[in-house]
């Protein structure tokens, strides 16, 4: 008979929803915070890849809960931001209706994949409620100096009309409009003061000995902790502060390079070199730090020299594209004796190398090497090491240099010229300046009624734009930039645990209770700006008295890629990408939950293939047969030795995000349920899918006579006593001796009799009636020493302990 999986799926999710059974509140249980990074929900919707996220959370909040923990498992919308406004620009829907619709949509494919989230502390951060308190902790960062404007060089998408992050500038195009060059363009940004909090947010990396170890790499690069000296090279009669990791090679210096963005650029650049300077830097694209590694290194002289302050040379001083202009003072050092990319710089255009530490062979390739310093004056013979700190104490002595630790992680420029976004809370007036605005006048709400397509949207609503001055009440400006997504992602996980509060950020008590997330699920793309900015708001927070945590995970999971059936990431263009509703409706969703978490681990990426899913479907399909079949009496001591074992295994291979391991389990315990067993045994092995198939087992659950819900009940305690060794041995070896007959059988083909030959030690594993009853052909079976065997080939000669004979005829 056909199972109709729809109505059993909407009946239990109805039941969930209406009983409220998952949302929570503060109890004796001890906590357990799960989240997944909250999607930006477009109008596309889910496919299969994002529910497979969802399934590995679902999967572990619902074990978690059926082991005796609280668990708070949230979700929420990341809803400002700009593909929002570039989508709804597209089809010439407002974004604040385009985001709506998307959202509701989220929800409802959400709700049919079975998450047992509380939904009852959804958040989105378009609602001026949350947004209010992005405004809030900005006003609480320019208080304490952390947020600031000053003009810098940033990244300009002439089609999007807005600055870009460096992260958001691929290869010298803009992320959204792949054709699109991005131009570098000098503006007054607002910024917020992150690498105040460098060293801490380095430091404390050693504290996620939890996170994937690529992951605390990523953050440790990412930040770029270094020391090194600062020299100052004199220029034009001004002295310039050059910071290098290796003073040891200052006397290896043949040119310098400047940052191709460097404001003061200019002052540099000689009359002469003028044209030749500006033809390059017309030429040039913008890059963010990751595409600098891969970068064609080019560059163009400026006509201007730089003094050694160690040796008083003449150094040319050329302008490239490889210098971060934020990275010390935007001009570098370079020895290209010893610093691979200098080498090749200067191999392209022909300058001068210079050999300063001996060991290596620098006509071929750069010596980067410790060694003995030559060519350096009276340091000649030091060794590097050495010659660090002697060079670097000697220019102390002369005023011409210090110690610094440098890092690479950069002030985190937030303001974007663009509507869907907070509102930055700042007023300018012509008197008073820069005025913040009130915080009893926050939230200030994006006004509705903007225009599109003309610039800033937001400088089309004069209303808005137009405001008094909070201090002399005098005609000021409003601010019309708005704030980074990435701010708005920045704490929502602290609001889930306070959600509607309307008279602070979220109630201190709360957040105490219910912090650290204690398993954060999110892909790897995150790595190096989310969750960094995550650990920067939470120690800012911290330092303003509201928490009493310094980071705000320490179990980080990144999920692996569902890709299509032809291996390719799932997406619209391609036409690869598999819908939850259509997977659904075919086969119901728990055995769409069951494949996604059958193939591998749930950290390695796979490709979605109908074969697999039917075979997850047929399985789901077994067990509703058995259920209907089954009958209640005694449960017999090998299915105790077996479900007693499952326990211990699906429960640890669940722990350690091993599904896969645990789906294999679980397929095998089901293959030795006997049509007659107790009750206990069918409610758990119920219990063990339960995480994976709720609905099934939330309906089995029910027939077999509970009137409880399943997803509540109690995970089952493994009775260590009844697990019988001697039955898991039999059964291996059992298992591994019909397999070995069926491949004979495979090979040679008629025969009608087989026949199996065994060592005595192996009498008490190898049970005929056993091995009967298992297989579908009757077997013979002989101890080798049994006198009245038969055996005409002498094949019973063969059999070893645990390797019995086989002869067929
Ligand atoms: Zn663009
Ligand atoms: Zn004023």
């Amino acid at each position: 008979m056909e199972i109709d999986f729809k109505k059993i799926e909407s009946k239990w999710q109805k039941k969930w929803e209406s009983k409220r059974i998952f949302e929570v509140k503060k109890s004796s249980k001890p906590k357990f915070y799960i989240l997944e990074m909250f999607p930006y929900p477009s109008a596309s919707g889910l496919h299969m890849g994002h529910a497979f996220n969802y399934v590995i959370g679902d999967i572990y909040a619902r074990f978690k809960r059926m082991k005796g923990l609280n668990v708070l498992y949230p979700m929420g919308y990341d809803s400002l931001g700009l593909p929002a406004e570039n989508a709804a620009i597209k089809v010439g829907i407002h974004p604040k209706k385009y985001t709506e619709h998307s959202i509701n949509n989220f929800i409802k494919q959400q709700k049919s994949i079975g998450l047992s989230y509380d939904w009852s502390r959804r958040v989105k951060t378009s609602n001026p409620n949350y947004y209010k308190w992005d405004q809030w902790i900005f006003l609480k960062m320019y208080e304490k100096g952390l947020a600031y404007r000053k003009k810098a060089p940033v990244n300009w998408c002439p089609k999007c009309n807005t600055v870009l992050a460096n992260e958001q500038v691929h290869d010298g195009k803009c992320e959204y409009h792949e054709n699109t060059d991005v131009e570098i363009k000098q503006l007054e940004q607002w910024f917020f003061r992150i690498t105040d909090y460098a060293e801490e947010l380095d430091r404390d990396i050693d504290t996620l000995v939890k996170w994937p170890e690529r992951a605390r790499i990523m953050q440790k690069n990412w930040i770029g902790k270094s020391s090194g000296t600062e020299i100052l090279f004199e220029i034009n009669g001004k002295k310039w502060p050059i910071f290098t990791t290796r003073p040891d090679t200052i006397f290896g210096v043949t040119f310098m390079v400047i940052s191709a963005q460097h404001p003061n650029l200019g002052d540099i650049v000689t009359e002469h070199q003028k044209i030749e300077v500006e033809k390059f830097l017309r030429k040039i694209k913008s890059t963010s730090e990751k595409d600098l590694e891969d970068l064609e290194k080019e560059g163009v002289f400026t006509g201007t020299y730089a003094k050694n302050p160690i040796n008083g040379e003449e150094i040319p001083i050329w302008v490239g594209n490889f210098v971060v202009v934020d990275y010390g003072s935007g001009m570098v050092m370079a020895v290209p004796a010893h610093d691979f990319r200098d080498f090749d710089f200067a191999k392209k255009y022909n300058i001068n190398i210079r050999e300063v530490i001996k060991g290596g062979n620098i006509k071929e390739k750069a010596y980067v090497e410790e060694g003995s310093l030559i060519n350096s004056g009276k340091f000649n013979k030091i060794k590097s090491e050495k010659a660090r700190e002697e060079i670097t104490k000697y220019l102390i002595k002369k005023k011409l240099g210090k110690k610094v630790i440098q890092y690479k992680l950069r002030d985190w420029l937030i303001s974007r010229q663009r509507y869907w976004g907070t509102p930055i809370p700042i007023i300018y007036c012509n008197k008073c300046g820069i005025v913040p605005v009130p915080e009893k006048n926050l939230p200030i709400k994006l006004p509705d009624n903007v225009e599109f397509g003309k610039g800033n949207p937001l400088k089309t609503n004069l209303e808005f734009v137009n405001v008094k001055c909070p201090r002399c009440k005098g005609n000021a400006k409003r601010e019309t930039d708005t704030m980074d997504t990435f701010v708005n992602s920045s704490w929502y996980f602290l609001r889930y645990c306070d959600p509607k509060n309307n008279k602070k950020i979220f109630d201190s008590k709360k957040v105490k209770y219910w912090m650290p997330i204690d398993q954060y699920i999110g892909g790897k793309e995150h790595t190096c700006m989310h969750l960094i900015y995550f650990r920067f708001y939470t120690k800012f927070l911290r330092d303003l008295g509201l928490l009493d945590l310094n980071e705000p995970t320490l179990n980080l999971f990144n999920q692996g890629m569902l890709k299509g059936i032809n291996g390719e990431k799932m997406s619209k263009s391609k036409g690869n990408v598999i819908l939850p509703e259509e997977v659904s409706k075919k086969y119901g969703i728990d055995a769409a939950r069951f494949f996604l978490v059958s193939n591998s681990s749930p950290d390695k990426d796979f490709d979605w293939s109908e074969e697999g899913i039917s075979g997850s479907s047929k399985f789901i399909n077994k067990i509703m047969n058995y259920f209907d079949k089954v009958k209640i009496g005694k449960a017999d001591a090998r299915i105790e030795s077996k479900i007693n074992k499952a326990i211990l295994g699906v429960e640890e291979d669940i722990s350690d995000f091993r599904y896969n391991l645990a789906v294999i389990k679980l397929r095998e315990l089901f293959e030795f349920l006997p049509l007659t067993t107790s009750k206990k045994v069918l409610e758990n092995f119920l219990k063990l899918l339960h995480p994976f198939c709720p609905h099934i087992t939330e309906e089995l659950w029910q027939k077999i006579g509970n009137k409880t819900f399943l997803s509540l009940s109690k995970w089952p305690k493994a009775d260590k006593k009844k697990i019988k060794e001697l039955f898991e041995k039999q059964d291996l070896a059992i298992n591994k001796l019909i397999s070995d007959i069926n491949q004979v059988l495979k090979l040679v083909k008629n025969k009608k009799n087989i026949y199996v030959y065994i060592l005595p030690g192996d009498k008490a594993i190898y049970d005929v009636n056993l091995i009967n009853k298992r297989f579908e052909r009757k077997i013979n079976l002989f101890l080798v020493n049994d006198k009245n065997k038969y055996d005409p080939s002498n094949i019973s000669k063969k059999a070893r302990l645990g390797r019995p004979a086989i002869y067929l005829e």
